[in-house]
């Protein structure tokens, strides 16, 4: 945690939600350390082959613009009113009716009112309405309208960065817009002039690269989940054998590369594995993972639809070239928003792989009919309600366990039940959080889209508030002890969240709790969990 961001006992008496004295056009922006994350890397900017790359200060007033950045933006706004029908109708059916302006977490967390989803959709339209429309240019600033000038960019920048394009207020506006999606279409625009943040401009550079965020290499991908077969191996007695690049195996397996470098992560991806060997011992399914599609997370998602098409495609390509029969996804967020909201029309359909089916329960996956990617909590779902897998849920009896719904799978794929149904077959003891903050109302971790950094700790605190409230009622009424989530940027977000707000609770993913109720065939009685924590029960067994 960053020395400057105030302590939790005193975070939210600074929070003040009462209406702001001035009219919000005469607010500047003040770039508030803490809150904002570092510019990127012209590196990575120069790597992608976006333009304007260039080495610039968020906090110095010369951001090195382009001379003829206006033009820019403006030719830039012009082509994408006319390409994205969506974004043409957000800018002008909002009636200012303030349904949705409490509903975001950055406002709730911050009280800060451009955080308010429709006040910062209002920072581009009123941009829109100078340079595109007649009421605004006539009337100016009476209609809403105001020039671009380089304020108006840094406000851009600023609150388009305090979006975590979770989609929670489109769930409460009544004409169903949509401001993840202009904050998608701003960010688009500001990488036109280079200003993206470098957590998300090197991560998607490394895709590109290597495969994965990290940029790690195919032989050290392959190194870390050897580590994990080790750790199997002494925990249950067992040595799992994956597959790394099979060709002909019935299905790819691509989970989020954080699942593979990062606790709490690093226990649901032995999860996977444990599972993958139970299913080809038992049933004789054949996965493999490649060392070369190393990524489920699509951080181009952040940047613009054309890094988001080409960071999709990779995925493709591999089960292309290893001749599977479909793709298995991992627990993943913005893997599945890419996949169900835009694969489709960006790379797909993808005709080439088989429409998938269980082969050992024989489940049509008819959601997955075109994209030909399941999501592992279906698949697992499925298997336990087939009776599929032997499991003793009392090997997590020391868990009481509630489910953040992370937004993605949740409001992007409506995947509400599949992973509720898995943790009450693996577990015996689960409480839902109260019912506005979970399913599709569910709130952000507050460090998605590219903001999971480690400079804007204040900002991630304050995003994350209103889901850390509610698992503290939960901690407070039941007990809980465990954060269940099927994303890993919640499990790399949450963990920090959690100690700061709420220290006494954990977080997993789902597949870390399938796996420690999982009996594997020949295994070893088992002392303790993937953590390596005594089994309920086993606190004296090493004595
Ligand atoms: S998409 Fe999420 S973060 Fe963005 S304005 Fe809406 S509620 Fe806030
Ligand atoms: S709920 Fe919809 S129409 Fe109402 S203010 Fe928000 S964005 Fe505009």
């Amino acid at each position: 945690m960053a020395d400057e961001t105030p302590k939790a006992e005193d975070f939210l008496a600074q929070i003040d939600h009462r209406p702001p004295a001035r009219q919000w056009m005469d607010v500047p922006t003040e770039i508030r350390k803490g809150m904002y994350c570092y510019a990127a890397n012209p590196k990575s900017v120069e790597y992608l082959g976006l333009p304007n790359a260039r080495q610039w200060n968020p906090i110095e007033d010369d951001w090195q613009l382009p001379d003829n950045w206006q033009q820019i933006l403006h030719e830039g706004f012009k082509e994408r009113l006319e390409r994205f029908r969506s974004v043409k109708v957000f800018m002008d059916i909002c009636v200012r009716c303030g349904a949705c302006a409490d509903k975001c977490h950055f406002f709730l967390g911050t009280g800060d009112p451009k955080n308010m989803p429709v006040l910062r959709a209002e920072l581009l339209r009123s941009v829109y309405r100078n340079d595109f429309t007649k009421m605004g240019k006539l009337l100016g600033r009476l209609n809403g309208a105001r020039p671009m000038t380089a304020e108006v960019l840094k406000e851009w920048w600023y609150y388009l960065f305090q979006c975590t394009e979770c989609r929670r207020c489109s769930v409460f506006c009544p004409y169903g817009i949509d401001t993840a999606e202009i904050t998608i279409f701003g960010r688009e625009l500001l990488n036109l002039l280079g200003l993206n943040i470098d957590w998300i401009a090197t991560p998607v550079a490394n895709c590109y690269r290597t495969g994965n965020h990290l940029g790690i290499q195919p032989h050290a991908f392959k190194d870390m989940l050897d580590f994990f077969v080790d750790d199997i191996e002494e925990i249950t007695g067992i040595r799992v054998e994956p597959n790394f690049n099979k060709k002909g195996a019935d299905i790819l397996f691509i989970t989020p590369s954080g699942d593979v470098f990062a606790d709490p992560g690093t226990y649901s991806c032995m999860g996977y594995m444990i599972l993958f060997h139970f299913l080809k011992e038992k049933y004789g399914l054949d996965v493999t993972w490649s060392t070369y599609g190393s990524e489920g997370g699509n951080f181009g998602f952040f940047t613009s639809h054309e890094t988001m098409k080409r960071l999709n495609a990779k995925m493709y390509l591999e089960a292309k070239r290893l001749g599977v029969k479909w793709i298995l996804g991992g627990e993943c967020g913005h893997m599945w928003r890419v996949i169900h909201q835009y694969m489709d029309t960006m790379n797909g359909p993808a005709d080439f792989l088989e429409e998938p089916v269980n082969p050992i329960t024989g489940t049509k996956f008819e959601n997955a009919k075109s994209t030909k990617m399941v999501h592992i909590a279906e698949f697992t779902a499925d298997l336990i309600k087939h009776g599929k897998l032997d499991l003793d849920p009392k090997r997590n009896d020391n868990k009481i366990i509630t489910f953040h719904d992370s937004c993605n799978p949740a409001r992007g794929m409506g995947m509400l039940d599949e992973p509720r149904y898995v943790i009450k077959n693996v577990a015996n003891h689960f409480y839902e959080m109260p019912a506005n903050t979970i399913r599709e109302q569910t709130f952000c971790c507050g460090s998605g889209s590219g903001l999971n950094a480690g400079e804007n700790m204040e900002e991630r605190m304050a995003g994350g508030l209103p889901r850390a409230n509610a698992v503290k009622y939960v901690h407070e009424k039941f007990g809980v002890n465990m954060l269940a989530c099927v994303c890993a940027i919640d499990r790399a977000a949450l963990p920090p969240l959690m100690e700061y707000w709420v220290p006494e609770v954990e977080v997993t993913g789902l597949h870390e709790l399938v796996a420690n109720a999982l009996i594997l065939p020949g295994e070893q009685e088992r002392t303790t969990d993937l953590r390596g924590e005594p089994l309920p029960g086993m606190e004296d067994a090493d004595e």
